[in-house]
């Protein structure tokens, strides 16, 4: 199987192989049906239009970082997005609006925007994937997501048949979700970034971040040190790609954290907790770190299955070790789940997309 992720994490259409593993981070899945490479925007349109006269289910790829696909594969079409390009669409004294097309890098949107002196993304440095995967769960890390600057989502609206440009309202962003998560209807094919013109970091949110850099909540920080502390935390938990370290050959994390009501939570004892706002009836929800309480459950780092594993540098990511499946992968992911219901009685959900499998 050629490595797709050597050099970059998005492989070149010469590449194209039958073998979706060859398409993902965690190595994992089985055969594609079709595959077509998108370069250009009008190219994906037409080839999910096509596939949807036709009847047949489209999985659209773009990094592959944040799906699981079952060992038969993926039957229908799959689209490997690989457009690209960033363009200032708007701008004032104070702001930019950089429009950032699906299947960019994200990481490389991240370093154009740090080096521009443009503020918002740079707490998101290091994340896999692409700039049109972002909207989909709402991407987050270290106290930044991507709801707090995205100002529209062009998308092609498969049911419309037109191409549509949403709001943040209608994108209905939420904890690593959004209308865009488990469902084909929509292919993303820009996202628009409104950005600050700061040398300055957003105020930092997240207390570990903040105590790397030696300072507190609150503070803003040149965007390059941000970035450059960002990358250092990430890399000792095995959460920015490297071939050569099979901690990284996951989706990042496996389970979100899990929100419940508080009045559950103070039935559970003593843990570490978030508050997490009102639930839809108005109740108190807290957030609780998935990590903790999968440690707590008797999981530690490095607790194996069958070529697989929790990676050896954080709790929350399952490892393919080289020789793992997606029916093992998802097998350990099972008794994971089944001991943190049996010791809290909370349910783990998975924050991937299964593709043609089940949890
Ligand atoms: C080591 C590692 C660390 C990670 N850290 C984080 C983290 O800190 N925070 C975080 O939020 N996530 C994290 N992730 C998860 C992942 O990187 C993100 O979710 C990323 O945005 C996925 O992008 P992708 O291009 O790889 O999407 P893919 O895996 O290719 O696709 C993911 C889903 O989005 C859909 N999709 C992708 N592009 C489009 C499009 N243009 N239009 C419509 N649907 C589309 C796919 O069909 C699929 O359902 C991490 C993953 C890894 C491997």
């Amino acid at each position: 199987m050629p490595d797709a992720f050597t050099d970059h994490l998005f492989d070149t259409p010469s590449a194209a192989e039958s073998s979706l593993a060859a398409y993902t981070t965690l190595r994992l899945g089985g055969p594609a049906g079709t595959l077509t490479t998108a370069l250009h925007a009008d190219e994906a349109v037409e080839t999910v239009r096509a596939a949807s006269a036709a009847g047949r289910p489209v999985l659209v790829l773009a990094g592959g970082s944040n799906v699981v696909i079952g060992d038969a594969g993926f039957p229908g079409e799959t689209l490997l997005l690989r457009t690209s390009g960033i363009e200032v669409v708007a701008e004032d004294p104070r702001s930019v609006v950089a429009r950032v097309a699906a299947g960019e890098t994200w990481d490389d949107f991240v370093r154009y925007a740090v080096t521009n002196g443009w503020s918002g993304v740079e707490c998101l440095s290091g994340i896999p994937g692409s700039a049109g995967a972002t909207p989909i769960q709402n991407v987050g890390a270290y106290g930044q997501e991507v709801a707090h600057t995205i100002e529209a989502v062009r998308a092609y609206d498969r049911i419309a048949d037109e191409i549509r440009v949403m709001t943040p309202v209608e994108c209905a962003f939420g904890y690593r979700t959004s209308v865009f998560k488990h469902s084909d209807r929509y292919l993303v094919l820009s996202v628009d970034f409104r950005l600050e013109r700061s040398g300055s970091s957003a105020p930092i949110r997240y207390a570990e971040l903040a105590r790397s850099l030696g300072g507190e909540a609150g503070d803003r920080v040149p965007l390059a040190l941000a970035r450059d502390t960002v990358l250092k935390l990430r890399a000792g938990k095995g959460m920015v790609l490297d071939p050569e370290d099979r901690d990284t050959w996951s989706v990042g994390s496996f389970f979100t954290n899990p929100v419940i009501p508080e009045d559950l939570f103070r039935t559970l004892g003593e843990m570490p907790h978030w508050p997490a706002g009102a639930g839809p009836a108005g109740e108190s929800l807290v957030k609780l770190p998935a990590a903790w309480l999968i440690e707590q459950a008797g999981f530690p780092k490095g607790f194996a299955g069958e070529g697989v594993a929790i990676s050896g540098k954080h709790t929350l990511a399952l490892t393919n070790r080289g020789a793992g499946t997606t029916a093992a992968l998802l097998d350990l992911a099972r008794v994971i789940r089944d001991g943190v219901r049996a010791r809290f009685g909370v349910e783990l959900h998975p924050e991937p997309v299964l593709v043609n499998c089940e949890f």
